[in-house]
Order: C-alpha cells, then sequence, then structure tokens
C-alpha cells in the first residue's frame, strides 16, 4: 500500500540529533530480493496463567522464591541480575590501559499484571497507568541510592529479541554507570542548549509538528512519532510535550495521556500484521546523581526489530562494525502504514 507512495523511494543520509550520527535511508532498495532467514508469523496467543511460568501468580522462580498472588503490578530483585550487592566486590586488577570496577547496582523484573497473556496492547489505560507510577516510583526510589546513577527501564518483547517467557514484563536496571545512549543524548541535548538556548527535544517536537508527515498520536499532553531520523523501520518515539528529565515529574493528567499513548501505539503495533508485535521499548531518563538535567527531555523509544512481518532488520557492517545505521525504509511511508490500522486492536474486533 504505502509502496506506492512516492515518500517510499527516499534515498538520502538524515542527521539523528540526539546522536549526532547519520543516517542512511536507503528505502529506495525496500524490494530488494530476500533469500534468508525469515521468523515465524502470528503465533496462538498464550493463555491466562502458565504453571510452568515462573513471573505467573503464586508460581515458584528458579531461586526458590515463591510469587505472591499479585493483583496488579509485581516487582522483585531479578534472579539472575547483570549488576546486583552480590558482584565480587574485589575484582581481579588489570593492567593499564585496562580497567575494572564492582559490577554495582540493581536488576529488577517488573511483571506487567498477574495474567500470562495481557500484553500492554491489550490492557486499559488505566492499567497501563499503574505500570508508568511503578516505573516513577522506582526511578526515583532506586535513583536516591548512593551507588545508583542512572536507572533504565526498558522491555523486550518478543521471541526474535529473545525473549522466551511470554508473560508481559519490563525490566530495570539501576547501574552505577549512565548508558551510552543516554550519555550521548546528554551531551547533544546540552550542547544543543548551550548553542541556542532551547531544548533540543521540544525543537524535535516542533519539526515533526510542522510537517504533520510521522506523527501518530497527539493530545493536550503526550505526543508519539517515528522520528525523521528512525534507524529501525517502525521506530517510535512516546513523549511528553513538557520537557522533563525523569519519568517521575510527570503528573497525573500527563500519566494518563502517556497511558493512552502507549495502547494506541502498541496497539496499531499489533494491528499491522495482526500478530503480537515484538519491539525493544527503552525509557531514555536523565541520570540520578543528583546533576543538573534541565535541558534533557525525557522520552519512550520502541525499537522493533521487523521490517516485515516475517523478516528481521540484522544489524550487519554499517551498524555493528561502522555503527550508523542503513535504513532500508522511509520513516514517512512506515508511519502512513501504522496510521493507516485501527486504534481497536485486532483480537478485540474479533471478539476474542
Ligand atoms: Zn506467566
Amino acid at each position: 500500500m504505502s509502496e506506492d507512495l512516492p515518500i517510499s523511494g527516499v534515498w538520502e543520509e538524515r542527521w539523528h540529533p540526539l546522536r549526532e550520527e547519520w543516517i542512511v535511508v536507503a528505502a529506495h532498495r525496500q524490494d530488494r530480493p530476500w533469500i534468508g532467514a525469515t521468523v515465524s508469523g502470528p503465533q496462538i496467543s498464550p493463555p491466562d496463567y502458565v504453571e510452568s511460568c515462573y513471573l505467573c501468580p503464586g508460581n515458584q522462580r528458579v531461586s526458590g522464591t515463591t510469587n505472591p498472588h499479585y493483583t496488579r503490578t509485581y516487582v522483585f530483585d531479578n534472579d539472575h541480575p547483570c549488576v546486583g550487592p552480590n558482584a565480587p566486590r574485589e575484582p581481579a586488577i588489570p593492567s593499564s590501559p585496562y580497567r575494572v570496577r564492582p559490577a554495582q547496582g540493581l536488576a529488577r523484573v517488573l511483571c506487567y499484571s498477574p495474567r500470562h497473556n495481557l500484553t500492554m496492547a491489550e490492557m486499559p489505560p488505566d492499567l497501563i497507568s499503574e505500570i508508568i507510577e511503578v516505573w516513577q516510583q522506582q526511578t526515583y526510589d532506586l535513583g536516591q541510592r548512593a551507588e545508583v546513577n542512572h536507572v533504565l527501564c526498558f522491555e523486550n518483547k518478543g521471541e526474535v529479541v529473545g525473549v522466551s517467557n511470554p508473560h508481559p514484563h519490563g525490566q530495570i536496571y539501576a547501574t552505577n554507570f549512565v548508558f551510552k545512549t543516554i550519555e550521548q543524548e546528554l551531551q547533544a541535548s546540552q550542547r544543543y542548549h548551550n548553542e541556542t538556548g532551547r531544548t533540543l527535544f521540544a525543537e524535535i517536537i516542533s519539526a515533526e509538528q510542522a510537517t504533520n508527515l510521522r506523527i501518530l498520536y497527539e493530545d493536550e499532553f503526550t505526543i508519539a512519532f517515528v522520528p525523521y531520523f528512525a534507524r529501525y523501520a517502525y521506530e517510535v518515539y512516546v513523549a511528553p510535550k513538557r520537557s522533563v528529565a525523569h519519568i517521575h515529574a510527570l503528573r497525573p493528567q500527563e500519566i494518563a495521556s502517556l497511558a493512552r499513548a502507549l495502547q494506541q501505539i502498541t496497539i496499531r503495533f499489533d494491528n499491522l500484521w495482526q500478530m503480537s508485535f515484538p519491539y525493544v521499548m527503552a525509557l531514555h531518563q536523565a541520570p540520578t546523581d543528583g546533576g543538573d538535567y534541565r535541558p534533557y527531555h525525557f522520552f519512550l523509544a520502541f525499537h522493533p526489530p521487523l521490517r516485515r512481518s516475517t523478516v528481521l532488520k540484522y544489524l550487519a557492517g554499517p551498524e555493528i562494525g561502522g555503527g550508523n545505521f542503513i535504513s532500508d525504509t522511509s520513516p514517512e511511508a512506515k508511519a502512513a502504514e501504522l496510521l493507516a490500522v485501527p486504534t481497536i486492536h485486532y483480537r478485540e474486533s474479533r471478539g476474542e
């Protein structure tokens, strides 16, 4: 459908202002033949409760802990943490220029709901608001800890991004370091603010509003769009309109609005190919080390790995070897595709 639009053939380089790097948009070759591996398409939805699931209420986890019979969200310390209080205190000192330090911090798991099959796309906004409130509380609480300098909340969804358990859940990494992407965005935002006196992300929102080619959701408090400089085909940014550095600065009306936006975006994703749509989603927020991060603007970014229903975007020479993305699709065409689908979830439409 959108392949017929002239905007689908874009062939140019676009500047990513937050990463300060070029994205090569080579959408003219979107239809190049593909004979490589494909991923399986639509799956059967799992049941409400699964006895062998380590996230379902009342079940025992590998650590021996039994999950409570939780009825809303549920947060616990990851049984296989990447950073944690039990990491060796005195790692072996390597020779220069190598450096080492303890893997300090905390890693947590956030179950979105007791229901094994209830993804964000099928949640009513008030349940999504509860997840947002957990992100707020966790960011605030963990950010208070002396050893924590940044809180990364994220969700890996779907087998193609390595998630074997479909029970809807996210993760929280509270680390002693600031993740590279955030560091990069901070530098870009601070530099932009020094040079212009304006907030970079607020200007990105204004630019999206001015062209109105890629906006998927907008109300008084929140906006969602496929950014002009998208690296993944169906990449979507969801952001409050008011510049805040951390999610816990959002007010009740902004939370409710963000929940509606997240619901609409995840429904559009699922409706695109009538399947549970995989993605990596991360909250981009400023460090929690007490610094002045006013030029930074909190947002959520969805990075879906699929470029067609059964074809993955592989990161290869340019992305892994070179560090810049080649995008095979035009952000305008992908936004048009997402806008063309209904905002009632397909399973609800089918009466499932
Ligand atoms: Zn489960």
